[in-house]
């Protein structure tokens, strides 16, 4: 939290990770700390909230004039915040300089899929300066995909060298990882005990942070997306290869044992129901799948806006009986998980956002439900809002913690565009 408070109550809660954890040594926090803890809190928020002027920083931490005066010029020299011209003030005829995350500041982001690796070259605004994709005709063994990766990076360096300061990499894979960036298991890539992140370090050259694919959406999603203030979120995303969950709790990614919390996609819904690729029967996952769907719609791709269309008016009878189903058996998941977890928002994202376009009504009602002793709470159910855009910058954020935790520590070591 900052510390130089001039009154404790903010107008409107900030996004979870807006503010740096406190960071105390022994008993007492030194001033030094205390800068290093109000430069990260300022450059999370311009990096989560965009550009914002001084005053309106001001107003967000808590922090007074001064302070974040000296705090913004200390960012402007580290070359990790910009000026801009476009701060909203209100006032007409009087535009103040606005100060925003850097845009030549990046990371590279790289999605590990059974079908693709794509690499996105994403700045510390948010924005996308490239992107590129590889497609695969199978899922690539970790060397296999080392190697692509390798390519697809060193087609974008010599831009990179020309124009931007490269903070580093991060890589979502559909799997469990371990917080050593070692995948422990990563079904739809066949990945078993796999250092993936050691691995692409000495293929890219670069540090590599790694996570779940479902985890690094519900963060995303949390700080940029449809979650954006909400201190409790449960995001829950649906593919062939099954249904990952990310939890959001006091604004932060429960974890759980090694990394395992949230692995919802595993949770028995019908007894003696479909066998899952886990041994079991009747998982959330084998249950509720796009692959069913396909196959009577006679597609062999999924994509979300032509699903959204083909199944908001569904005629054929058979179609119309099987998406009734799963629409049923998610409503008693998101039953369980609503009275387990008692989130704000549930956000469901890739084929369940796609059933909850369809099925909204039925859906809702799902998570209507009281938990026992609260009095008629509203729990907030929306689809992802970032979609793919989403899956682009969210790996970004593992590559840009230290630096946001550390701007003044991480900047100075970040090479100059020559
Ligand atoms: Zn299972």
């Amino acid at each position: 939290m900052p510390v130089d408070h001039k009154d404790a109550a903010h107008d409107r809660p900030l996004a979870p990770w807006a503010m740096a954890p406190p960071r105390t040594t022994g008993s007492r926090t030194t001033n030094e700390e205390v800068r290093q803890q109000n430069l990260s809190t300022v450059l999370r928020l311009v990096h989560v909230e965009g550009s914002l002027s001084r005053s309106h920083i001001g107003t967000e931490t808590g922090l007074n004039r001064s302070t974040v005066t000296a705090l913004v010029t200390e960012l402007l020299e580290l070359g990790v915040v910009r000026e801009t011209q476009t701060a909203p003030t209100g006032r007409v005829g009087r535009p103040s300089l606005g100060v925003a995350a850097e845009g030549d500041v990046v990371a590279l982001s790289i999605v590990a899929e059974p079908d693709a690796v794509t690499v996105a070259l994403v700045g510390l605004d948010g924005s996308i300066h490239s992107r590129v994709r590889h497609d695969l005709a199978s899922a690539p063994s970790p060397r296999k995909f080392a190697q692509i990766t390798a390519s697809l990076v060193d087609g974008m360096r010599a831009d990179i060298e020309r124009h931007y300061r490269l903070v580093g990499a991060g890589l979502v894979v559909p799997g469990l990882v371990d917080p050593t960036g070692t995948v422990l298991f990563a079904p739809p890539l066949g990945w078993k005990r796999e250092a993936i992140s050691a691995r692409l370090e000495n293929a890219l050259g670069v540090r590599v942070a790694a996570g779940n694919n479902a985890s690094i959406g519900a963060m995303a999603e949390a700080r940029f997306g449809i979650g954006r203030g909400t201190d409790n979120l449960l995001y829950l995303t649906g593919s062939r290869h099954g249904i990952g969950g990310g939890l959001i709790f006091d604004g932060t990614l429960l974890r759980g044992t090694s990394g395992f919390a949230g692995e919802l996609g595993h949770t028995v819904v019908v007894p003696r129901g479909a066998k899952c690729a886990c041994g079991r029967r009747g998982c959330l996952e084998a249950e509720v799948n796009p692959a069913r769907i396909l196959e009577l719609l006679g597609r062999r791709k999924l994509d979300e806006d032509e699903l959204d269309i083909e199944l908001g008016v569904v005629r054929d009878s058979a179609v119309a009986a099987e998406l009734a189903r799963q629409v049923d058996v998610l409503s008693v998941a998101l039953t369980n998980f609503v009275n387990a977890f008692a989130p704000e928002t549930v956000v469901l994202s890739g084929y369940l956002g796609v059933l909850l376009e369809t099925s909204r009504e039925r859906l809702s009602q799902a998570v209507r439900v009281d938990p026992v002793g609260a009095d008629n709470r509203a729990i907030r159910l929306e689809r992802a809002r970032m979609r793919s855009r989403l899956m682009q910058i969210a790996p970004a954020e593992l590559a840009f913690a230290p630096l946001l935790a550390d701007p003044a520590g991480l900047a100075p070591t970040l090479a100059r565009p020559r």
